[in-house]
């Protein structure tokens, strides 16, 4: 394969925090639908066309599957068959931490998880070292020095270039961007989740947190796994992730949720746009969020998506609305 030629024309690239790395606009990520659960001719069309459209940074775990390790193996494969000519333009992040088995080194923040974990992962993956290590969840039954300290041996021994943390609350993530800032090793990024519906990173005070201390947000599920879209308003489609992912039950997807998105999509529609284009602009109107971390399960919904910044900025009075019908 050859990449188009364009392909950094159009996305804009957001410096994280006070680092120097920019990240795209919008991130993909392989949670859902790139294990052995799909077809693989899919999962490389869609990956293929998100490098295209620019995105740079693909986002992994150790977790994402199914089985768990199975989406890493199938970027390693694309990666070995495709993107290897492309490697130094990708930007590579894994996490450890979540659980991937019973066993007392499959889970956790302890330096034998993660760093197994993550040596595992360069094997899945195909490559010496990936971009962005992160620690999945916190770990409260591990001293957060051991952690943070895993994270820094990562980067020491060259199997990372940058380190970040995932489902941190604001205290826990300062204390950790202090500790990783003492040890030379300054905290990148936080993944958290955010969107119209879901506010805590703007309500516990993280975006604060992030801006104070000079990390980077990338914020995942911007569209709510699909129900900040229009997709859901009078069925559940075939295939859609409400009717395959134990992830998202079906069962959120009752009278009141309807009404409330039926109000979003009026709104977007007033604007020219989708529910998915006006809940992605929204997330990205956070200076403190970097990049919006997305899924996509065909290259029709990426074309759409990556449309998102293309419309007028969301006025006070459109803000006001979307908090009106936005929050519970
Ligand atoms: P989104 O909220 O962007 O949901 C993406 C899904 O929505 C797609 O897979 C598709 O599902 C549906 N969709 C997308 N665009 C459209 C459209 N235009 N019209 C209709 N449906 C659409 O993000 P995800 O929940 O997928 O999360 C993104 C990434 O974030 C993950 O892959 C992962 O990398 C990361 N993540 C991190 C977590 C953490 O703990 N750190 C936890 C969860 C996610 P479908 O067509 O199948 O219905």
């Amino acid at each position: 394969m050859s990449a188009e030629p364009t392909r950094y024309e159009t996305l804009d690239y957001r410096r994280t925090g006070s680092s120097g790395l920019k990240l795209p606009a919008f991130s993909f990520g392989l949670w859902q639908k790139f294990g052995r659960d799909y077809s693989y001719a899919t999962q490389r069309e869609i990956l293929l066309h998100a490098f295209d459209l620019g995105i740079t940074h693909f986002d992994n775990a150790d977790r994402y599957g199914p089985p768990h390790r199975a989406a890493q193996e199938t970027f390693g494969r694309l990666l070995a068959t495709d993107l290897a000519p492309y490697r130094d333009e990708l930007i590579l992040a894994t996490k450890a931490g979540n659980p991937i088995g019973p066993g007392p080194y499959q889970s956790g923040g302890s330096r034998k998880s993660l760093l197994t974990s993550l040596d595992q992962s360069l094997r899945d993956l195909g490559t010496d070292y990936v971009d962005i290590f992160y620690h999945h969840r916190p770990d409260l039954d591990t001293p957060l020095e051991e952690t943070v300290g895993a994270l820094v041996s990562a980067v020491d021994q060259g199997k990372a270039l940058y380190v970040g943390i995932s489902n941190y609350l604001p205290d826990r993530a300062e204390a950790a961007a202090n500790l990783l800032k003492a040890a030379g090793v300054p905290l990148l990024i936080d993944q958290s989740r955010y969107s119209i519906y879901d506010r805590r990173p703007e309500t516990d005070g993280l975006l604060e947190t992030a801006d104070r201390n000079g990390f980077g947000v990338i914020v995942y599920s911007p569209l709510a796994q699909g129900l900040l879209t229009d997709k859901y308003l009078d069925t559940i489609p075939d295939g859609a992730r409400a009717q395959n992912s134990t992830f998202l039950s079906p069962d959120v997807i009752d009278d009141t949720y309807r009404r409330r998105t039926a109000e979003l999509n009026k709104l977007a529609e007033s604007r020219g746009q989708s529910l998915a284009q006006l809940a992605l602009q929204w997330v990205l109107r956070r200076p403190e969020v970097t990049s919006a971390l997305i899924g996509a399960s065909s290259t029709a919904q990426l074309d759409h998506n990556l449309q998102a910044l293309t419309f007028a900025p969301l006025t006070v009075e459109e803000l006001a609305l979307i908090d009106r019908h936005g929050v519970h």
